[in-house]
């Protein structure tokens, strides 16, 4: 079997353009949607991102206002640029590029985001919300939100299905598992305690990696015709191109392929759709302003 490949960048393009569309008619009503971007300190591959993310904001008609603090910036810094941000009438919705240095509570920072602009979805209570049962948050988090519109676009049955999620993180793994609870799946979660993971994947309908290992998970671990999302992004060496480097997920790709039924690509699949879904969640935030 050749699993089918479910294409994240095609996916996620056809978000960005609904996105689009949706803005245009906030602006033609003379809502401009603005997003306010907060990096702290100069690790560039949150620079790299911060950036990718500005230019699909202006890719979709969305404004993006830049904040950039010194790595040395304190907690009180930090707070006041966000508390700012949360009374300004044109930014809609505020993204604080994480991790931050280290001597930044970033609970404390996360906290003081307001919920109605919120739109990483990191806000304790709108990860709360996604673990109670008939409650919704304002946002769901991006990279999970992202995960499970896959699942949904490429066909998959989620009601009923058993699932696997592996990694617990706050940001992807548990928030994974609770969405997949939501669609009533049965979900499993792996850590890095637990002790049968290769046989827990062998029953599992569906498998969502992400715990940044690269290619740890086996073909020999997946279900025939299971669907295999891999979140995780992992740089590895590679002689045969020029940079001398290559990405790959958690997943052993060219085993897997073989076995599922559908499987996300990396780089190509869930990437894409993280930036997405924060540009959806913008513009969310953008219309009930309108
Ligand atoms: P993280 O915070 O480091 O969490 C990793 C998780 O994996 C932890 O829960 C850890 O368990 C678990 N783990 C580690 N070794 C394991 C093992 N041998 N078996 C089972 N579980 C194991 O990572 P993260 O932030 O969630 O990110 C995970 C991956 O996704 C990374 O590669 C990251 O780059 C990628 N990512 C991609 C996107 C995207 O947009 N494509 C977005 C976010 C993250 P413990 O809890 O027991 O330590």
């Amino acid at each position: 079997m050749t699993a089918k490949i479910i294409d994240g960048k095609a996916i996620a393009a056809d978000i960005r353009s609904d996105v689009g569309e949706g803005a245009a008619k906030l602006r033609a009503g003379g809502l401009v949607p603005g997003l306010a971007t907060v990096l702290v300190g100069d690790d560039p591959a949150s620079h790299k991102y911060v950036g990718m993310k500005r230019r699909m904001c202006a890719e979709v008609g969305i404004e993006s206002y830049h904040n950039e603090l010194p790595a040395d910036a304190t907690q009180e810094d930090v707070l006041a640029l966000v508390e700012r941000l949360a009374t300004d009438p044109a930014v809609h919705g505020i993204l604080v590029q994480l991790p931050l240095p280290k001597h930044i509570d970033e609970e404390a920072v996360l906290n003081a985001v307001p919920l109605s602009k919120d739109v990483d979805g990191f806000h304790p209570l709108n990860i709360g919300a996604l673990a109670m049962k008939g409650r919704e948050g304002d946002f769901i988090p991006c990279t999970p939100h992202g995960v499970i519109e896959l699942l949904k676009r490429s066909g998959t049955e989620m009601s009923g299905a058993s699932a696997v999620v592996l990694g617990r993180s706050n940001i992807v793994g548990m928030p994974v598992a609770l969405l997949l609870v939501d669609q009533n799946a049965t979900v499993t979660i792996c850590h890095s305690r637990t002790k049968n993971t290769p046989e827990l994947c062998r029953n599992a309908d569906i498998i969502v990696a992400a715990i940044g290992r690269a290619r740890f998970v086996r073909g020999d671990w997946i279900k025939p015709g299971a669907t295999i999302i891999d979140v995780g992004t992992n740089v590895i060496d590679d002689a045969t191109r020029k940079s001398g480097k290559r990405l790959v997920g958690d997943v052993d790709f060219d085993a897997a392929v073989e076995v599922a039924g559908a499987i996300t690509p990396v780089p190509g699949g869930v990437g894409p759709m993280t930036i997405a879904m924060l540009l959806q969640n913008t513009l969310r935030a953008a219309s009930r302003c309108a």
